[in-house]
């Protein structure tokens, strides 16, 4: 079901302009005939849809994992500009492995400017061609797959009722290019977003077999793609041109009952701030906490966060002439400074050579630019390699972060088996494979056989409290946690879990085997 046209590319050949080319205006506006949209300021329009978690897939080398979202529904003003969308998902929740149903609202206003939200509204094939006639756009042909595409640019600084669009956090002018087809319809609209793994991050939506409602042209399939795999798919039904209740159509309704709310949020698997897509709504995160850290053994300390309810710990260990850190570069990259500063703070006579991921989700890999920056070498099983080393090597333009500036090269050790040692003299960390994790390929827990400690991400929740009531049926991570530990013959009296537990505390393979209802 997903074209394949972008991702291949096969042959884009273009063309002399001054033949082919037409000029810019009149694409626009022949365009804009074609599409029946020279009368339209709002639409409506319903269907079936999906979600797709940008980052979260169960294998780095896989598609997003998708959620559906029945009755599908979304209002768009053009002219103020405004959007809302909503939906209801049923999955299965991480957390208690129970189908848990959920509400999907997603709403866009002029208040909410930031890019991340607004291109939303100028990605739809309608809103591409207004903001398109309310800039300065230029024109190319375009031949791709064989087909013939008029192929219109611009940086959007105005949007179709001529609000000023704000510049990227860097001072860039966000990018608009349409792809529009010998009749006039928009196939396809591309344009870039600041984010802190991926770096400029395209955004691709393909819009196919059109429909017409009274005139009015629309693409009964949406597919929009982050990083390579969809995040948002959706079949439309059926649309309303100027709906006159458009006003009620973007008011959003009353938060959603507490139960909903704790189905859709966080568990052991999805980001604390989760990137702003089409399934997202949401602002920037909030700063980072300064971290704390708290000694666990000599040369060994826990690098937290404060509060520490949900937050990331990293696990910053000595040797003797280098520091390595397990779960370095976390949620965004002041998350990451913050870690790489507190450990600089801790052991100031020593490099931090070595920084180790749990595994590659984007809640866990958000901060590793400024590790990258840092000059520390990524270490994760070869099966992530390609895919962190892709990301972080992508241009940084529209937030030139602290791995732009350092002109560095990420460097990112993929190991191969199922285990890596490192051993000086003085400490010895194994880290090792979890086998059987439906959560994610690659995901690896850190082992210090002196000191009997050992740390993991993303396996399991236990009960709030150690005497909680084991859920049911048992939280399969948890099972597969203490089969891992079980099969390697880890001696381990304590636990650190990269999430904070609440209450926030170390654990025991006591408590875990108790949480399972094992002796
Ligand atoms: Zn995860």
């Amino acid at each position: 079901m997903i074209r394949k046209w972008g991702a291949t590319l096969l042959v884009v050949s273009l063309m002399a302009s001054s033949a082919a080319a037409q000029d810019v205006k009149t694409v626009i506006a022949n365009a804009s005939k074609a599409m029946g949209i020279d009368s339209l300021n709002s639409i409506h329009y319903y269907g079936s849809a999906a979600n797709g978690n940008l980052g979260q897939n169960n294998n780095a080398n896989q598609p997003w994992p998708m959620t559906p979202l029945n009755d599908y529904s979304r209002a768009i003003d053009f002219t103020q500009p405004a959007s809302r969308a909503t939906g209801l998902t049923l999955a299965v929740s991480v957390v208690t492995s129970r189908l848990e149903p959920g509400v999907f609202n997603q709403t866009i206003t002029p208040a909410n400017a930031a890019w991340a939200q607004q291109l939303e509204i100028w990605v739809t094939p309608w809103g591409f061609l207004k903001a398109a006639a309310a800039n300065a756009a230029t024109v190319r042909a375009q031949t791709v797959d064989g087909r013939r595409y008029q192929v219109v640019s611009f940086d959007v600084k105005n949007g179709a009722s001529s609000q000023a669009v704000p510049a990227s956090p860097g001072g860039r002018p966000y990018r608009l290019v349409g792809y529009i087809n010998g009749q006039g319809l928009v196939e396809r609209v591309q344009t870039w977003v600041e984010n802190s793994f991926f770096g400029d991050l395209l955004v691709e939506s393909d819009y196919t077999n059109y429909r017409d409602y009274n005139g009015l042209k629309y693409p009964a399939t949406i597919v929009q793609t982050r990083a390579g795999w969809p995040t948002f798919e959706a079949q439309i039904l059926g649309v309303y041109v100027n709906p006159p209740n458009i006003q009620q159509l973007l008011t959003a309704p009353p938060p959603a009952p507490p139960v909903l709310a704790a189905a859709a949020g966080r568990g052991v698997a999805p980001a604390a701030a989760p990137p702003p897509g089409p399934g997202r709504g949401g602002g920037a995160p909030p700063p980072p906490p300064t971290p704390t850290s708290e000694k666990l053994a000599e040369g060994v300390y826990r690098i937290s966060q404060n509060p520490s309810a949900g937050a990331y710990s990293a696990l910053a260990v000595e040797f003797a002439d280098h520091v390595l850190l397990f779960e370095p570069g976390p949620q965004n990259e002041a998350r990451g400074l913050a870690i790489i500063a507190e450990t600089k703070r801790v052991f100031p006579k020593k490099p931090i050579r070595y920084g180790v991921i749990s595994h590659h989700h984007l809640d866990h890999t958000g901060g590793l630019a400024a590790v990258a920056a840092e000059g520390i070498t990524i270490v994760t099983p070869q099966v992530n390699k390609a895919y962190i080393e892709r990301a972080l090597s992508a241009p940084r333009t529209l937030a030139p972060d602290s791995l732009a500036k350092s002109g560095k090269k990420p460097v990112v050790e993929g190991f191969t088996g199922d285990k890596r040692v490192f051993q000086d003299a003085t400490r010895t960390v194994e880290l090792h494979v979890m086998k059987g994790l439906p959560h994610a390929d690659g995901n690896v827990v850190v082992y210090l056989p002196k000191e009997k400690i050992l740390a993991y991400a993303d396996m399991f929740n236990l009960p709030n409290e150690a005497s909680g009531p084991v859920p049911d049926p048992p939280v399969r991570g948890t099972i597969v946690f203490a089969d891992n530990i079980e099969r390697l013959k880890l001696d381990v009296e304590r636990i650190m879990s990269v999430h904070s537990l609440v209450p926030d505390r170390l654990t025991s393979v006591a408590d875990i085997k108790a949480s399972l209802g094992r002796k």
